[in-house]
């Protein structure tokens, strides 16, 4: 079964995501990708990747990866963080981190991390 990868970026991040996953669009055209409504649309944009886009984030998006989580359909996340800015969805954005760590999901928030949990797929 192919494994899955949920991609997720604060605005101020997305244009790196993007950049990251075409760098990597060979290994990331093998896994199943999730990811929020407007960085999956940006993702799509950008590289030609098949990915499914779940809601925005601060609209339940990142809620949805998180009940992935818990549900054992999601084997890693990369959600490049804008430590930089305050977000509305901030409570959404903590409860999935908090479930990542708490399901020992790979979990990268910056591009040397991420480079790091591809390395597990
Ligand atoms: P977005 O959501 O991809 O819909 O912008 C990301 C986020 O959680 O901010």
């Amino acid at each position: 079964m192919k494994k899955s990868l949920g991609l997720v970026a604060h605005d101020e991040k997305k244009q790196l995501l993007a950049d990251w996953c075409l760098a990597h669009k060979d290994k990331l055209s093998s896994l199943d990708l999730y990811s929020t409504g407007t960085t999956g649309k940006k993702i799509i944009d950008h590289t030609g990747l098949e990915l499914t886009r779940l809601e925005s984030g601060p609209l339940g998006g990142d809620a949805q990866l998180g009940a992935m989580i818990a549900e054992k359909r999601l084997d890693g996340l990369i959600f490049f963080i804008d430590g930089l800015a305050a977000m509305p969805h901030d409570v959404d954005v903590k409860a999935l981190i908090r479930l990542a760590t708490i399901y020992d999901v790979p979990f990268a928030c910056n591009r040397s991390t991420a480079n790091a949990v591809l390395e597990l797929f």
